[in-house]
């Protein structure tokens, strides 16, 4: 039997309230034990999704009032009995009613142990329970509805659908070979080379935009980049809005890369303000031109900002020179001033803005050629599989799929082929956790947080 489980589902720190939960077989006979309801009203004879208003104490000694709501199996988020505490927001009052819990007989939960516990009792799958995680970790509109489409099932949907059929095709193959006699005609390798390539299809669909969706949910690292004194710090507090970055004349302020975040039609872009890139004898400044090497690197776009009053000089001329094949903008900044860089002094197809932080002209045309040199497609299907764990099985099971039908081409057995099916069935009955070991599932609840 299940033991009761409890946990401060809020976060450290002062707020409004914080919010405890408890789940299992004990949780209402638990809070009872703990909670008084104003009005003598009985917690066991209150239905489910019903509220009562009432006291906390804990040996005698009341520790607050609170708001207790109450979900009964199976219509809660666990699919158990579960009483949901809103206390005052205080990390003392919130963590004496835990221990009070506990004195009760609940034990202090795993983290992620209510979603796990979600999926266990069928709730959900383990597309819609990771779907939690990127929800709770969205960072932006273009995520969260990512996200969402996860919860609502249409991972579950597709993944589901594409095993559903190879059962299929895998019991037309065992059903001639089981009862040779019952006249049933063997499945023609053509029509199932068909059927199997249309399930590859769906998979190449499926985990072709996997590199777009990730860079949505983690944000676009941009990396700002170019001599000293061109004016990175100036365009970064520009496109931030605020003064983030130290702005200054004196070549070599900024050596250490400071990040900020900005969000361009719904999508995260971390933008990392690295020192001015340029030989110094300075040892400290050196490693912070290091630095901008590994995030230029790293990056999966780089703003390259020159100072366009100035000729280009030899460094700026070896840092365009190694934009080539990057995703990559050029501002040409300081356009306040006398200009002598235009968009004609670059290699034909260099993707220059002509901008000013110092009066904010161009931006916009900025922010414009970010997002665009992204190409990043709206969220779609596509994008669908959200961690590395759902694309390793998808690539698994894709692998299977393509030896099966090589297999046919070459005229192997129907049963060698239905082998082939049977392991490409395996990593997708794990990504929806129709069937998965222990192991997978104490992996992946082990990155969500306690209380959830
Ligand atoms: P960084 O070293 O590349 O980060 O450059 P900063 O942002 O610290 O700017 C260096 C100097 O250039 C500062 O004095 C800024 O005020 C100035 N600056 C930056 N952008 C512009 C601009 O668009 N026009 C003018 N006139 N000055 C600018």
């Amino acid at each position: 039997m299940q033991d009761t489980i409890a946990a401060i589902a809020t976060p450290p720190g002062r707020g409004g309230i914080a919010v405890l939960r408890v789940s299992g077989p004990d949780a209402i006979k638990i809070t009872s034990e703990i909670f008084s309801a104003r009005g003598n009203k009985a917690l066991g004879d209150m239905p489910g999704y019903t509220v009562a208003y009432g006291d906390i104490a804990d040996s005698g000694e009341i520790l607050d009032d609170c708001i207790l709501t109450l979900f009964r199996a199976p219509r809660s988020y666990t699919g158990e009995d579960v009483c949901e505490i809103s206390c005052h927001g205080g990390d003392y009052i919130s963590r004496r009613i835990l221990s009070a819990l506990i004195k009760a007989g609940a034990r202090p939960a795993l983290p992620g142990e209510f979603t796990k516990r979600a999926f266990l009792s069928g709730k959900m799958d383990l597309t819609r329970a990771e779907s939690v995680i990127e929800l709770i970790d969205a960072e932006g509109e273009q995520a969260m509805r990512l996200a969402h489409m996860a919860r609502e099932g249409r991972t579950e949907r597709i993944f589901d659908g594409i095993a559903d059929t190879l059962i299929s095709v895998a019991a037309a193959i065992g059903a001639y070979a089981d009862y040779p006699d019952e006249d049933l005609g063997e499945a023609d390798p053509v029509e199932l080379a068909g059927q199997i390539s249309a399930e590859i299809e769906k998979l190449d669909m499926l985990t072709s935009g996997y590199d777009a969706g990730q860079i949505i949910r983690r944000g676009v690292r941009t990396a700002i980049v170019g001599r000293p004194n061109v004016g990175k710090s100036s365009v970064m507090n520009r496109l931030a809005g605020t003064r983030r970055s130290i702005v200054s004349s004196i070549p070599g302020t900024t050596r250490d890369v400071v990040e900020t975040d900005i969000f361009i039609d719904g999508v995260r872009f971390i933008l990392s303000d690295t020192a001015g890139l340029r030989e110094s004898a300075d040892e400290i400044e050196q490693i912070g031109v290091s630095l901008s090497y590994e995030k230029m690197a790293g990056a999966d776009i780089i703003l390259c900002v020159l100072d366009s009053s100035a000729p280009l000089t030899e460094e700026d001329a070896a840092l365009i020179k190694s934009l080539d094949g990057r995703k990559s903008v050029v501002a040409l900044n300081k356009q306040d001033r006398d200009i002598v860089l235009t968009p004609a002094d670059f290699p034909k197809g260099t993707n220059t803005v002509a901008i000013s932080a110092e009066t904010g002209a161009g931006m916009d045309d900025l922010t414009a050629a970010l997002s665009a040199v992204c190409a990043l497609p709206g969220t779609s299907d596509a994008m669908l599989i959200a961690n590395s764990r759902q694309l390793d099985c998808a690539l698994r099971a894709k692998a299977s799929l393509e030896e099966a039908i090589t297999a046919l081409s070459l005229g192997v057995t129907l049963d060698a082929v239905s082998v082939l099916i049977d392991a490409a069935l395996s990593p997708l009955l794990e990504i929806t956790g129709r069937t998965v070991g222990e192991a997978v599932i104490a992996e992946l609840f082990k990155n969500f947080c306690v209380g959830k």
